[in-house]
């Protein structure tokens, strides 16, 4: 399970909202593995298939989550047409398998956020806590 506060829900999906038709991205961190702040990332591919962080980006958000003393605790995008589940280009091209990692659907009515653990080989969901 991840424990992620009702704040960074609110905010990841409103980003996400915001930036259809294309992905939205971004980046958790916190203290004690939790999802206390939230770094919504551009989306240097500007696509509704598919998204990427320029490196300099995550460097610079990196660097101010360790002057707050967090850590890289999540990831997350949007899938503005499909279900909130991992393709096989996510899967594929996840460089943070140790994180986890939120997809936020707005396929229906209203935005669904899933979670799970995605490394090459497996993809398995995780039970998320608001808090
Ligand atoms: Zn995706």
């Amino acid at each position: 399970m991840i424990l992620i506060e009702s704040e960074v829900v609110r905010q990841m999906t409103s980003h996400c909202m915001k930036d259809r038709p294309f992905e939205a991205c971004g980046l958790l961190s916190g203290k004690g593995g939790r999802c206390e702040t939230i770094w919504p990332m551009i989306n240097v591919e500007k696509s509704p298939y598919s998204f990427a962080i320029s490196d300099e980006a995550i460097e610079k958000a990196m660097a101010q989550m360790k002057e707050r003393g967090e850590a890289l605790t999540g990831i997350y995008h949007s899938h503005p047409t499909a279900l909130p589940y991992p393709s096989k280009e996510d899967q594929r091209h996840n460089g943070y398998p140790t994180v986890a990692y939120f997809i936020v659907s707005l396929q229906g009515r209203e935005p669904v956020v899933r979670c799970f653990q995605v490394t090459p080989s497996k993809v398995q969901p995780i039970k998320i806590i608001q808090t």
